[in-house]
């Protein structure tokens, strides 16, 4: 029987495995914290998205913020996908991974000269640009190496997408985008600098939507824009609406990919343009479990605490968003069942993985932390000086190390000691 929102995850009997393979075996060989993906839900994934765009010309740039690790980036590619990139790591990162550049996005609000000097001579698809400042810099990089850069201008529409502030990006407060109202001046800017080459406009507005209509209302917003510039002779060849697709945590009822797909074809029925989408959860979320061991079972005076041995610093998403992540045992076991805060080891009281959970545990108990595919390796950090976990991936005939787990020694090998003056 599959669980919820994870259709790649199975129970067999008293055992929870993925695709065909033990969870519990895999934690006995690999040790934990230890994230799981299925390559096969990532597939499914990005198959709706193409299946839905068949007769329309596209590219789906995966927005590798989410998952950067690269045999997921191998997976993507070899599917025919593009990347979104924001940083010139997660360049140098698409590259390694053997990403073809001309399939590659750059996004973000600060890019810097030698990111963009990189991302130029690595001759990318395209920048979306998010300021004046940029467009002159990127112009002034462009001329110095005798190029032309192709860029669209990231839009901020000013539309509320109605998730968590944090990962709200298309506000007229949010730091993301130019403002609406100066988008027209700033092509024609754009159409002026030698060193550019307008190709299309962009859009993000947030992370985690579960409803069509913020999408939609950007999208109409955007094609204003796009018939203003057509007047003035600005001819767009693509349109990139971003990502932002959510997925089931808990109880939402995320829109499901052909739905919103459909959705924003009819907004551009009629329309010529390329459509780019830039989508990174709903690739990778729901594919990834973290697995992790309880250590102790503490029974404070008000509250239970099963402290497990995955932190903050694996799964940043609970401490920063609050962020609910289901928790499973991956076997069923005849103990107890007590209400539990699920926290790790870390020296702060925002350490936690989940609140009140019923749980049947005991030490040495394995749990599975759901949806833990997105943002999850890619926010993880050293903090109490933790190793990162290890990420295997399963390709429904075999199990895949793709990464090792990091070592104390790794953590501090770029450190130096002062000399000592006493
Ligand atoms: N594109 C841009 C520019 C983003 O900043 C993000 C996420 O922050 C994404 C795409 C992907 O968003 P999601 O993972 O919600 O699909």
């Amino acid at each position: 029987m599959s669980l919820p929102g994870a259709p790649h995850l199975q129970r067999h009997g008293k055992e929870l495995q993925l695709d065909g393979m033990s969870l519990d075996a895999l934690a006995r060989e690999f040790g934990t914290p230890l994230f799981v993906y299925s390559q096969r839900a990532m597939l499914t994934a990005v198959g709706a998205y193409q299946r839905a765009l068949v007769h329309r010309p596209h590219l789906i740039c995966y927005a590798m913020k989410a998952n950067p690790s690269l045999a997921v980036l191998q997976t993507f590619a070899r599917a025919g996908c593009g990347f979104d990139i924001v940083s010139g790591g997660e360049l140098y990162r698409a590259l390694a991974a053997g990403v073809d550049p001309a399939k590659i996005v750059y996004s973000g609000v600060g890019k810097k000269p030698e990111e963009i000097k990189a991302a130029l001579k690595a001759d990318i698809l395209l920048f979306n640009l998010e300021s004046s400042q940029e467009l002159e810099e990127i112009n002034r990089i462009a001329g110095r190496l005798k190029l032309k850069a192709r860029v669209a201008l990231r839009i901020n529409p000013d539309i509320d997408p109605q998730t968590h502030p944090y990962i709200s990006t298309g506000l007229k407060q949010n730091k993301f985008g130019v403002a609406y109202a100066e988008a027209i001046a700033l092509y024609r800017k754009a159409r002026d600098l030698p060193h550019l080459r307008i190709t299309g406009m962009d859009c993000h507005i947030g992370s985690q939507l579960t409803d069509i209509s913020p999408f939609i209302a950007a999208a109409e917003k955007i094609l204003v824009l796009v018939d203003m510039l057509t007047d003035e002779g600005i001819r767009l060849e693509h349109l990139d609406l971003g990502g932002g697709l959510g997925i089931r945590y808990n109880d939402e009822i995320p829109l499901a990919i052909s739905d919103y797909v459909s959705a924003l074809l009819a907004v551009m029925r009629g329309r010529s343009e390329k459509l780019i989408l830039e989508p990174g959860r709903v690739l990778v979320g729901n594919a990834g479990v973290l697995l992790t061991r309880v250590e102790y079972l503490k029974h404070g005076e008000e509250k239970n605490f099963a402290i497990v041995d995955a932190a903050m610093n694996d799964l940043m998403r609970p401490a920063l968003y609050d962020a609910y992540h289901d928790i499973v045992p991956v076997k069923r076991e005849n103990h107890l069942v007590q209400n539990y805060e699920v926290v790790g080891p870390i020296c702060e009281t925002g350490d936690f993985i989940g609140h009140a959970r019923e749980l049947s545990i005991a030490p040495k108990s394995l749990l599975a932390v759901l949806s833990a595919g997105a943002y999850g390796m890619s926010m993880s950090s050293n903090y109490n000086s933790r190793p990162r976990a290890s990420e295997v991936m399963v390709d429904g005939k075999q199990v895949h190390l793709i990464r090792e787990r990091e070592t104390v020694e790794q953590l501090y090998a770029g450190e130096k000691l002062i000399s000592q003056v006493l």
